[in-house]
């Protein structure tokens, strides 16, 4: 059904009448979607390669449509964006994950989370006020939170988005630099956002261990982000050889299939819980 409904929205297709008409009906579907509980939050752990423990989770969002089976973030983001519901969606996420996050806590785990921001939301400053309202009821310490934002969200107006994400940190938030190397910026652009994660796109993770260019990419990214003291995620670590590479290059952590695809919040306690007693 991914399949089926990730065809009839591919981007080329933006002619396509029948295609329009689905997006439309989908952006209204998608109020009623989060108030009739389709809208699910599932997690892929990141594992701290040092301390070799899942010491983080990201949630990933999926919508699961009563009759187009479940719907892929890659669809339903831009339909959410374009439609003005991104912020209530992004809400939703963080709620979701505060709950699960304060139960994880609670069971004993040493645990942080991580929320995508849209680039829509990153320069809007009413977001903020949406977030403090969330950390208000104090379910997890807001330094358990971290928020990962892309290139593109920050370079559109760098001084705005600097701003409003020195505002998360000042609370405690974390933030993150998503998808790096896919965009236009470079590491000195970087060093005036107040970062505190680095994450390496999938597309130069993947190979890094079998070829010379991704390899040289990988490891000078690691060095001179850890120059500007930022923590390292490797992410789309699919085989051990390529984990064991990342080791050797001082990565900070990994994600990916071989550590787990993402998953509904219970199998995250149960994988916590075996990796404790293993
Ligand atoms: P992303 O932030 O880059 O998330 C990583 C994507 O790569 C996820 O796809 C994940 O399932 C996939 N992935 C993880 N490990 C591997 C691997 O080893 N190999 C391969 N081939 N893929 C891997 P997913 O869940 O379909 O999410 C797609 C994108 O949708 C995310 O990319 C993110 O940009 C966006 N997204 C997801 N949830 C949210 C959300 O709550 N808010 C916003 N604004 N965007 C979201
Ligand atoms: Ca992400
Ligand atoms: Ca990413
Ligand atoms: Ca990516």
């Amino acid at each position: 059904a991914e399949a089926a409904a990730t065809s009839v929205f591919r981007r080329d297709s933006a002619i396509d009448v029948d295609a329009m008409e689905r997006r439309i009906v989908l952006m209204g579907e998608l109020d009623q979607a989060i108030e009739c509980g389709q809208i699910e939050v599932h997690y892929q752990p990141k594992l701290s390669i040092a301390e070799d423990r899942i010491s983080s989770v990201e949630a990933l969002v999926r919508w699961r449509h009563p009759t187009r089976g479940m719907i892929r973030p890659d669809i339903f983001i831009p339909l959410a964006e374009q439609a003005d519901r991104i912020s209530a969606l992004t809400c939703f996420v963080i709620d979701r994950t505060m709950r699960d996050l304060a139960r994880w806590q609670l069971e004993g785990f040493d645990l942080t989370a991580a929320i995508n921001i849209s680039a829509t939301l990153v320069a809007e400053p009413s977001f903020v006020e949406a977030v403090d309202a969330l950390l208000g009821r104090q379910l997890v310490p807001p330094e358990s939170l971290t928020f990962e934002v892309t290139e593109s969200a920050t370079l559109a107006e760098p001084e705005r988005a600097a701003t409003i994400l020195r505002g998360y940190r000042d609370r405690g938030i974390g933030v993150s630099m998503d998808d790096y190397g896919t965009g236009q910026s470079s590491l000195s652009y970087l060093r005036q956002l107040p970062l505190t994660e680095l994450k390496i796109d999938r597309s130069f993770v993947q190979h890094a261990h079998l070829n010379r260019p991704d390899e040289l990419m990988v490891q000078s990214t690691i060095a001179l982000a850890h120059d500007l003291g930022l923590k390292v995620v490797a992410e789309g670590v699919e085989d051990e050889g390529c984990l064991a590479f990342l080791r050797s290059a001082g990565c900070d952590m990994a994600q990916g299939y071989l550590v787990s695809r993402p998953v509904p919040a219970l199998v995250i306690s149960e994988l916590l819980g075996q990796r404790e007693v293993a």
